[in-house]
């Protein structure tokens, strides 16, 4: 490790060298691949090919199989030029095996017509399929050869997703000539010597020319699989970067100040008093490992998972009286207005009765209104401040900003959290408590939340039944009908939650609408209200208000209710179309009954047939109400990118890594990046680098 530690800089930073310097790489190419984030010769090397080729041999005609790519050779026996529907060229040719096979092409030009004349010799590479005659490839790739030639490929080769505006021969020349500069292994290498040996793994540069050329008899099945130990080994550098990015996040935030927030908790003592109820073990612990972070001089970075309902805004609370008897303010925000609007109610309720301002930030508090409460946030008239995450983007001025609560992390993206940092005031940073109720595995938190302590408040308040889960075949509908009617005679309440695959917000609005028109004929004794993404917020507001104070019995809603919306009394969920739904976003709904004292129930409608992936997770939700369990299942059946959310944690967009399937290289990683942090920083920057480029520039800063 520590030899690399001595190179010149220009000769560690061979990868960093502009893709310009490749020959054929003009601006108008270079632009072309940058839009696609290839700027670097690392950049292309880490650009993966996503299948192969075997062109290493030529198969007669006779055994071709439809479905399986292959490379044949024979000499062209007919020509066919016609027209059917569109323009099309069919070219029979034959092999010693006596067997021919159709080439059929529909886009092609004349000078390509003459070229096939009978007796001329072609090797075509593609799928073939079954046709009208036999089997046929449509489109292959080919070439004219001479009788005597034999030269066959040496290598597999490898199909590179595609780059706009960039043809995949000439792709693959640039990839092929980034890798021709690859450095010597000494230099390359940035991993110890000792863990590849102790894991079988290969150098990365060996990793590398092996997954982008393949030898003949490369195990293609694992390659294809992803599992082949050169993949493994470029999986585990690639964890290793994106943990490290985190890790020295943190690092660098940390290295600011932050106020110790040591009051005698009085304020927090008096809200305990006022509550209605007893905190949980589970809420004890972490509010005190919160008020033991919030006592040191660097900023607290913390995140609380738990489960929907188990009570993580009083422990939010009770954090940001801390800093408000220390005569300092926190923040809280929530990712849609009606969350924080919920927010706001909920912490008025608390915080007022206690000699505490609230101010309320949101994008529909305009005019006067909201220069006012920009004005007391200003002057620090107000202690504690709720919005919507845009709260830390439209120019709001704390001060003394010395907590920034986020709710709903999973929808909070990094960079977000960063904006943050630039909040406090002079050269303080805010403690940061971030709020999740989407559990994530214990493996994966570490790998998402590197830059993060994690908390789980891991049991629910007292009381609570589970929710009674059915899943029931669409046309069963009717049924449910009068199940509605008979809760709701009951002076109970009822969700009906309408879902599409289709995420257009108007497509799923106009579902929700004809339901609701649907439910209001069938069910007219009963008051019906509708809310759903296309609605204007104010109305959203009311409707939502309405259900809350008992004045709707049944609410017709798109998704727009899943986050911590609470409403009691409401008892009975159906849920349409949940075959398509996500286990994360299934237990999110379900989440939204059971929070009173009465049996709930939770009907999740589906379209038959189910798939097996669908059945098993309808089965999970009927077996288990505990998120923590889900969330492992939901790793398991369809992978981390849509557990945590697209985009959210950055996590989707690993090249090789697949958190499931390489969950365990994890817990390496951790002790891995320890170790390069103290011995070679220089190496673990040089590793974010290669791998997570641009991305972790901000991390830096
Ligand atoms: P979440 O963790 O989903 O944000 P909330 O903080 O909204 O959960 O709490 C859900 C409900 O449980 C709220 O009505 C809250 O007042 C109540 N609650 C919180 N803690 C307790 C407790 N220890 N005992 C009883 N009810 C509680
Ligand atoms: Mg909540």
């Amino acid at each position: 490790m520590k030899r690399v530690a001595g190179l010149s800089p220009a000769l560690s930073d061979v990868g960093e060298t502009s893709l310009g310097t490749l020959p054929g790489v003009g601006p108008r190419v270079a632009e072309k691949l940058a839009a696609r984030g290839l700027v670097t010769l690392q950049d292309l090397w880490l650009q993966l090919p996503r299948q192969y080729e075997d062109r290493t041999s030529i198969l007669p005609i006779r055994d071709l199989r439809p479905g399986v790519a292959a490379q044949v050779e024979g000499m062209v026996e007919a020509v066919e030029r016609g027209f059917r529907y569109r323009p099309m060229l069919r070219v029979a040719i034959v092999d010693d095996s006596r067997a021919t096979l159709v080439l059929r092409f529909f886009h092609f030009r004349a000078a390509q017509v003459a070229q096939f004349a009978p007796g001329v010799r072609l090797r075509c590479f593609g799928m073939p399929r079954a046709g009208q005659h036999g089997l046929e490839i449509v489109h292959p790739s080919y070439r004219v050869v001479d009788a005597g030639e034999i030269a066959l490929g040496e290598q597999l080769d490898p199909v590179y997703p595609a780059v706009e505006g960039i043809g995949p021969a000439t792709l693959r020349r640039l990839i092929g000539l980034a890798l021709d500069r690859l450095p010597d292994e000494a230099t390359l290498e940035l991993l110890p010597a000792e863990l590849r040996q102790q894991l079988q793994l290969p150098s990365l540069r060996s990793a590398l020319l092996t997954v982008h050329r393949p030898p003949r008899d490369a195990d293609v099945a694992a390659l294809l699989a992803g599992s082949h130990p050169a993949q493994r080994r470029l999986a585990l550098e690639e964890l290793l970067a994106h943990h490290l990015g985190l890790r020295r996040q943190r690092i660098a935030l940390q290295r600011h100040k932050a106020a110790p927030l040591t009051g005698g908790g009085t304020l927090v003592q008096r809200l305990g008093d006022a509550l209605p109820f007893a905190l949980t073990q589970a809420q004890q612990r972490v509010y005190l490992q919160v008020r033991d972070d919030l006592a040191a001089h660097s900023p607290m970075l913390r995140l609380v998972q738990g489960d929907v309902g188990s009570g993580k805004t009083v422990v939010a609370a009770m954090a940001a009286l801390l800093a408000v008897e220390a005569g300092k303010q926190a923040a809280l925000m929530a990712p849609t207005e009606l969350l924080a609007e919920q927010h706001l109610s909920t912490l008025r309720g608390w915080l007022e009765p206690l000699g505490v301002r609230v101010a309320w930030l949101a994008g529909k508090v305009t005019g006067k209104v909201r220069a006012a409460a920009m004005a007391d946030v200003a002057s620090g008239a107000v202690q504690v401040v709720v919005g919507t995450h845009a709260l830390m983007q439209e120019g709001v001025v704390f001060h003394d900003l010395a907590l920034a609560i986020v709710d709903e992390q999973h929808r909070f993206g990094v960079h977000q959290r960063l904006a943050l940092r630039d909040k406090g005031s002079g050269d303080r940073v805010p403690h940061q408590l971030v709020l999740t109720a989407t559990p994530i595995p214990r493996t994966l938190a570490m790998a998402a939340y590197a830059d993060l302590d994690v908390s789980s408040i891991d049991e629910l308040p007292p009381g609570r039944k589970p929710v009674h889960t059915v899943a029931l075949s669409a046309d069963r509908r009717p049924e449910l009908v009068e199940r509605i009617r008979k809760a709701c005679a009951e002076g109970r309440q009822a969700y009906w939650v309408c879902t599409l695959i289709d995420d257009s917000d108007e497509v799923v609005a106009q579902a929700a609408q004809s339901t609701f028109e649907a439910l209001s004929a069938a069910l007219p004794e009963l008051r019906i209200g509708l809310v759903h993404g296309r609605m204007k917020a104010a109305m959203k507001q009311a409707t939502m208000r309405a259900f809350k104070d008992g004045a709707l019995d049944l609410l017709v809603a798109t998704t727009v209710i899943e986050v911590g919306v609470d409403v009691a009394n409401a008892s009975l969920m159906i849920i349409e179309n949940a075959e398509r739904l996500g286990l994360a976003q299934l237990h999110q709904l379900r989440g939204r009954v059971g929070r009173g004292s009465a049996a709930s129930s939770c009907v999740m409608l589906y379209q038959a047939p189910l798939s097996q992936l669908a059945r098993q997770r309808l089965e999970t939700m009927r077996q288990t109400h505990d998120g923590f369990v889900i969330a492992e299942r939901d790793l398991q059946l369809r992978g981390p990118g849509e557990l945590l959310g697209t985009r959210q944690t950055g996590l989707a967009l690993f090249r090789v890594a697949d958190l499931a399937r390489d969950a365990d290289l994890l817990p390496l990683v951790r002790g891995l990046a320890d170790q390069l942090l103290a011995d070679a920083p220089g190496n673990a920057d040089r590793i974010v680098a290669r791998w997570v480029g641009g991305a972790a520039r901000y991390a830096a800063a």
